[in-house]
């Protein structure tokens, strides 16, 4: 006997892959049940009443049939696409980022409200025009928290004092001071503006986020820890980085948007 049972899911589209001719498997990142695939049958035709709510970032209701193995998308009804962010090609390219490190960092099927949540808001903030860098930032450093290896920001990682000179070890994991500085000989210098700031961004409460300004300088200086932060400690590697990259040099050439 075979049982077959409906879901129906609020979610967001964070990937979508061709299966085939016509169809594409579809992975959603709900509230109800975490990360979901799905396939969705005939979705790649433009005819087809699927191929409109399988596109990335699309956020709906999903109702599929979940069997034995991967479930069967059967319709969609659309609560929104973030046009903003998907009419512009470097806001797609912040988005698409977080889409694939939220799919990279997350199982099928643990529901986890906080963060279907947090993914959601981040996303209004993009495409109502935020600093994309800052919403990343925060998306980045809240995803690190989610994994267990966030790194320590308010005192020494190694002896646990708050005053002193400080650097930044990918290795200890957070800010390590001038008396415990032969634990890591490769840390990396870190302004107190920085780590002040990554700690407000890790500790914020994304539905109150204010107006947050951060000096182009500081901003750079944060990338790149958090860019060898992750690359030290989560052993992943995303495709959408490359992407993501390009469009930041592109704008060092060519600003798109002065706030
Ligand atoms: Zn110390």
């Amino acid at each position: 006997m075979v049982y077959v049972l409906i879901g129906k899911c609020e979610g967001i589209v964070i990937r979508n892959v061709d299966y085939g001719e016509t169809s594409k498997i579809v992975t959603i990142y709900t509230k109800e049940l975490g990360k979901i695939s799905l396939m969705a049958r005939g979705a790649k035709k433009p005819v087809s009443k699927l191929s409109g709510i399988t596109q990335l970032l699309q956020q709906g209701y999903f109702l599929f049939h979940a069997g034995n193995g991967m479930g069967t998308l059967q319709q969609g009804e659309s609560i929104r696409g973030f046009r903003n962010i998907l009419e512009d090609i470097y806001l797609t390219s912040y988005a698409t980022f977080m889409s694939e490190l939220l799919d990279r960092t997350t199982e099928e099927k643990q529901k986890n409200t906080f963060l279907f949540e947090l993914f959601e808001r981040l996303l209004e903030y993009l495409n109502d025009g935020y600093d994309p860098e800052i919403i990343l930032n925060i998306f980045e450093l809240k995803i690190l928290s989610l994994l267990g290896i966030a790194p320590e920001l308010s005192r020494c990682v190694n002896c646990g004092h708050i005053d002193g000179n400080f650097m930044f070890s990918t290795k200890e994991g957070g800010i390590i001071c001038h008396r415990c500085i032969d634990q890591d000989r490769y840390a990396l210098p870190i302004s107190v503006g920085a780590a002040k700031i990554m700690r407000m961004l890790y500790l914020i409460d994304v539905n109150r986020l204010g107006n947050i300004s951060i000096s182009e300088q500081t901003k750079h200086e944060i990338r790149e820890l958090i860019d060898q932060y992750y690359e030290k400690n989560s052993g992943l590697y995303l495709k959408s980085k490359k992407f993501l990259k390009q469009m930041e040099s592109m704008k060092l050439v060519l600003p798109m948007k002065k706030d």
